[in-house]
């Protein structure tokens, strides 16, 4: 007689879909026919199919988080099954999935779990409408895709909606369900995409009132991917808050909308009071390096302490993640400075997590008062997060009050926010290209891009104050890619000319290198313009984002492997240092210029230097430095060992055709080929 195994695996392999069956260890026993088939054709690793393989182990490895949650509790029986969004990365590109995690009941009388999968292909959308399994699955699920259009969604979503696909596909999410803007769905979207981080949350939708369970999870090509299914009367206490979706979930303070509606009644009594907006300094990290239950934990805990220095006759919202806001109505003479100093005491001390540890949360803190002539609430809010922005260029803890004078940075930063989203050639935006000079053959071993802004109504401005506004506000993509097109664009009329340029480095934000839709663009590029990949270089700066995503390694060795080069800009001033060092990809260090400045003032420093250098050396790393200024700064690092120097010593950055000139026609200094 066949055992109940078999029996499950003979129907397995007459099914139209892959099944495996893990055991009670995690370790495959099974994996049928067409998985197999699949997984050799697409090149995925044998860890997904081969029986004997430990499962378990390998998406641990793999930091799939919370497929290893989803298998461990069906094995424990907690839940009897689950579906979950899943990408597996071949050695060319990422392939995604829907995986269903069923408990099954194996022989020797443990739980095993089996899992249906069914590979999802993106493009043409159309592809999606034949999976049957996303069809009939139960819960309601639609694809977003970079822009937040609609990409796919199920017949669930038509009905639970009550809307036709046909009217929501390639629409905005926002444009279709303008309602949704300023909820916990509008920002948990965010976040999933901000942080790359699946979240799951129950949230009232007004417009159709109910309930949804949502699970957000964000996907490799910058789209999101949301399940969600109604459920009823799942909160019956504060039911009326809730259901008026006023209520933020999880420190049930006033949403955006509610926290206005309430604030414009106090603006109108003429009460005198100030507003206070709270940005958590680096949330984001918290929220990467530990999960997003610990940054929830952390919100909701900051929320309590800081109700315990309100007043019943007092406000307070949450804007956002990590945005929240405070209305302190002032007594008769008061000095407003005196709330801002409860409220950065509370900062001051540790925050005590359930799991024993303890974080240190810093706040940047903006007030505006109600006596700055603000016609409205939005203003005085918008006059707060300016005074917030202004408070966050000091380190700590700290707060500062809008100054009227601050109106002029506000309008200044709007403008070139919007012009950065706009047609950027127009608007002023160009590039500069400095040159690394090796001073011992006194040859350019490589040049750097620059980007400038000659603005038609600003004039100059830096690029430190355009790249963070155009990091903060996600148009840094558009900004990067534009400067791509032109830097190639240069290279690749030079070579026509017979110019060959040295390797050519581009700086790469943070938010960039968790974006696989921005690799993708930059191979495409460098083939269209027929770029050589040793001829290009990325610059990268020490952040979280390097030191613990996934994804970022994955873009990383995507560029290695092509022989595009990787450069750790800024070394010395960043967040992961030494230790990290032998884990990542990276070709090139540039030693910040702080350590360069000190050249010649203290003996302690210029030991460290000469130590750095050695370890640089060490470890096989070119090394470059920075913002060499003076004939001794360059002599000293000569001698130590550090001979290939940036700086305003050899030469500022340069306009690309006084570059040409001065370099290759005028032979300033000599110009390797490349090789
Ligand atoms: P960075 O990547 O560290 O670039 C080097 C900066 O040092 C440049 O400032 C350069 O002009 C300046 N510099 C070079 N030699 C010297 C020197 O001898 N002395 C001094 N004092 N400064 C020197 P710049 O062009 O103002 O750029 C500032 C920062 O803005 C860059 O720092 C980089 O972080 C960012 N940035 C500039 N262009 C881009 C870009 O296209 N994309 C991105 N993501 N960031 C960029
Ligand atoms: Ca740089
Ligand atoms: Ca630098």
């Amino acid at each position: 007689m066949k055992t109940l195994e078999q029996q499950v695996q003979e129907q397995i392999e007459t099914q139209p879909e892959f099944v495996v069956l893990l055991n009670s260890h995690g370790i495959i026993t099974f994996s049928n026919q067409d998985w197999i088939i699949y997984c050799r054709n697409h090149l995925l690793s044998n860890y997904l199919w081969e029986a004997g393989r430990d499962y378990l182990t390998f998406i641990n490895d793999n930091k799939m988080i919370e497929a290893l949650h989803y298998i461990k509790n069906v094995l424990s029986g907690d839940v009897m099954e689950y579906i979950q969004f899943s990408s597996f990365q071949t050695k060319q590109n990422t392939k995604n999935f829907s995986i269903k995690y069923r408990q099954f009941q194996s022989d020797d009388g443990d739980a095993g779990v089996i899992m249906h999968i069914q590979p999802i292909e993106f493009s043409p959308p159309e592809a999606l409408n034949k999976d049957l399994i996303l069809e009939n699955m139960t819960d309601a699920l639609y694809i977003l895709d970079d822009k937040m259009n609609f990409q796919y969604l199920n017949s669930k979503t038509e009905s639970l909606l009550n809307i036709k696909k046909e009217e929501l596909l390639g629409n905005n999410i926002w444009n279709m369900f303008p309602q949704l803007v300023g909820t916990a769905f509008y920002s948990n979207y965010k976040r999933a995409r901000k942080e790359q981080t699946s979240i799951q949350f129950a949230e009232y939708y007004g417009p159709l009132d109910s309930w949804y369970e949502v699970r957000v999870i964000p996907l490799a090509d910058g789209g999101l991917a949301i399940y969600y299914q109604k459920i009823d009367n799942y909160y019956t206490t504060d039911k009326k808050d809730y259901s008026q979706g006023c209520t933020d979930y999880l420190t049930c303070w006033s949403t955006r909308l509610n926290f206005a509606e309430k604030a414009e009644q106090i603006l109108q009594a003429n009460t005198l009071f100030s507003l206070f907006y709270i940005n958590l300094d680096n949330f984001k990290h918290i929220n990467t390096l530990f999960d997003h239950q610990t940054g929830d934990e952390v919100i909701k805990c900051i929320a309590k302490k800081l109700e315990e220095i309100l007043l019943p006759n007092e406000l307070a919202g949450r804007l956002d993640g990590d945005e929240l806001v405070l209305l302190h109505v002032h007594e008769k003479g008061e000095n407003p400075e005196f709330f801002a100093q409860k409220v950065t005491e509370i900062f001051a001390h540790p925050i005590f997590l359930k799991n024993g540890q303890s974080i240190i949360v810093d706040a940047s803190i903006g007030i505006s008062l109600s006596s700055m002539e603000s016609q409205s609430i939005n203003e005085m809010v918008t006059f707060a997060e300016t005074a917030m922005r202004d408070a966050k260029k000091q380190a700590g803890a700290s707060y500062s009050l809008f100054q009227p004078s601050m109106a002029k940075d506000l309008s200044r930063r709007l403008l070139i926010e919007q012009d950065l989203s706009g047609d950027l050639k127009a608007n002023g935006f160009h590039f500069a290209l400095q040159p690394q000079i090796n001073c011992s053959t006194g040859e350019v071993d490589g040049i750097e891009v620059l980007s400038r802004c000659l603005h038609p109504e600003l004039g100059h401005i830096s690029p430190v104050e355009f790249i963070e506004i155009a990091e903060e506000t996600g148009t840094i993509s558009h900004l990067t890619n534009y400067l791509l097109n032109e830097v190639f664009t240069f290279i690749n009329s030079n070579k026509k000319s017979g110019i060959e340029l040295p390797k050519t480095a581009i700086n790469i934000t943070p938010s960039l290198l968790t974006s696989k839709i921005f690799f993708d663009d930059l191979f495409q590029l460098m083939e269209k313009y027929q770029i050589p990949a040793e001829m290009v270089e990325l610059e990268i700066t020490e952040s979280v984002e390097l030191t613990v995503s996934e994804i970022t390694l994955q873009n990383l060795r995507a560029c290695r492997s092509k022989g595009i080069s990787i450069a750790l800009d800024d070394f010395g001033t960043g967040f992961s240092m030494l230790a990290y060092l032998m884990d990542f990809p990276i070709d090139k260090i540039k030693l910040d210029k702080s350590f360069i400045s000190k050249i010649g003032y203290d003996q302690k420093s210029d030991a460290v230097l000469k130590s750095l250098i050695q370890f640089v050396q060490s470890i096989g790393c070119k090394l470059v430095a920075e913002g060499v200024e003076t004939k001794g700064e360059s002599s000293f690092l000569e001698m130590s060992g550090c001979s290939i120097h940036q700086g305003y010593f050899y030469e500022r950055p340069l306009l690309p055709e006084k570059f040409i000139k001065s370099y290759i026609l005028e032979e300033k200094f000599k110009v390797l080929k490349a090789i």
